[in-house]
């Protein structure tokens, strides 16, 4: 195992009735603005709970956030939040929203401009406004991490940044905000945590096996709640079990202590900055590609993935990692997902702008994943096994 040092500072308020709960954690007095996306939680009634639960705090309102939280939108409530002197901020809704409240909340009280904060990943952060997050979509851990990824249109660019000064305070996990998801926003939830999981435990072997045993319990749930959640919306025990999947899946527990790789989301990042596809969709095409690129340097792991995750015991090692690329590509392509670049009608000619991007991203001679083997070469060698 490696060193590390783990701290998770937020607190989880889990369960149907747990709103009223959450005002005991605001500071008494303080202005609290509430982010939220595009309009469905006010639809379906979660803005309204939201809003009488802070019945005690003068509360301001900030909607409109998009899907991969854009800079220049959140600028807008950075403005706000300086303007009207706000003390806390609540984050309503799924990964975007609770990734921008984390931005917005770094950013109003950052010296200097903001979009440093996206160029140094976080490490000029020095204070943040406090924050909460009441995910709506149970897919990112964003609400019990200190992790955002926010994109930039005018420079076609999706950057990441962590700072401990972003965790949440609280974190809301009403599994019953989840029912009103449409069944695709469901599927790239659980693909999303099981792919934080794999970037985790997929890594080069270090004996930790508190952590493997960890993620495998991560994953076997996932596998076990994905038909059925996907199935029956309203089955609270299913939402609940990938709720708390997804946010234990990525809230430093795992986490700790093993190499990371993480290579398979920054390469994914490009594809949605430059053609606008789901971040877990990114994830269902370049993860098989990346496993089978690089199952030489993860080669214990993924026969050790292939025997307790999957089931495989019969074969050789080759034959076994074999057989767990193919099954977990299975899995993601029954939940509805392409597993292939040509399956977004891209090709080739898309690899060059997709390098081209990463070289933008994380300058000339990146070298990415927990090896920092996943070099230009590298990924262009995976690209090409997802075409
Ligand atoms: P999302 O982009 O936050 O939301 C996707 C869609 O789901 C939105 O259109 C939203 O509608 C809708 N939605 C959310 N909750 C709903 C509900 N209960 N009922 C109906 N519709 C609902 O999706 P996400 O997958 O949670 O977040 C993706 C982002 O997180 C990406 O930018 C990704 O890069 C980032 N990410 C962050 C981390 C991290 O550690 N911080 C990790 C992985 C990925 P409205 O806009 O109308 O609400
Ligand atoms: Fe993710």
């Amino acid at each position: 195992m490696l060193d590390f040092s783990f701290c998770n500072p937020t607190r989880v308020l889990f369960g149907r009735d747990m709103f009223p709960q959450m005002e005991a954690h605001i500071p008494v007095g303080a202005r609290v603005l509430v982010l939220y996306g595009g309009g469905s939680v006010v639809r379906n009634g979660t803005m309204a709970r939201v809003l009488a639960a802070l019945s005690h705090h003068e509360v301001l309102e900030f909607g409109g956030i998009e899907p991969n939280p854009s800079y220049e939108t959140l600028m807008r409530a950075v403005a706000l939040v300086r303007e009207e002197r706000i003390g806390f901020l609540v984050a309503v809704g799924g990964g975007s929203v609770i990734d921008g409240a984390k931005f917005v909340a770094a950013a109003a009280l950052y010296e200097g401009d903001p979009w440093e904060i996206l160029e140094t990943r976080g490490s000029k952060i020095r204070a943040a406004v406090p924050l909460a997050a009441i995910p709506t979509l149970p897919a990112t851990g964003s609400e019990m991490n200190g992790t955002a990824v926010i994109t930039r249109g005018e420079l076609s660019t999706k950057r990441a940044f962590r700072s401990e000064h972003v965790f949440p305070v609280f974190a809301v996990l009403d599994p019953t905000l989840t029912f009103t998801l449409p069944p695709r926003q469901i599927a790239n939830g659980i693909v999303d945590a099981f792919v934080h999981v794999l970037e985790q435990y997929l890594t080069y072997p270090v004996d930790a096996p508190v952590q493997d045993r960890f993620a495998e319990g991560l994953l076997h749930v996932l596998l076990d709640v994905a038909d059925v959640t996907l199935a029956e919306p309203e089955n609270y025990d299913a939402r609940a079990c990938l709720m708390w999947a997804a946010t234990l899946a990525l809230n430093g527990l795992i986490g700790a202590g093993v190499p990371q790789d993480w290579s398979s989301h920054l390469i994914g990042h490009e594809l949605t900055a430059l053609y606008g596809l789901d971040h877990a969709r990114t994830l269902a095409v370049v993860l098989p590609a990346t496993l089978q690129v690089r199952r030489g340097e993860k080669r214990a792991k993924l026969i050790q993935y292939a025997e307790r995750v999957w089931g495989v015991r019969d074969g050789t090692g080759d034959e076994k990692i074999d057989a767990a690329i193919g099954l977990t590509r299975a899995f993601f392509e029954r939940l509805g997902f392409e597993t292939r670049l040509s399956g977004y009608d891209l090709g080739r000619d898309d690899v060059s702008a997709l390098l081209k991007a990463l070289e933008r991203t994380h300058g000339a001679s990146y070298a990415l994943g927990e090896n920092r083997t996943v070099t230009p070469d590298v990924a262009t060698a995976v690209f090409g096994a997802s075409l």
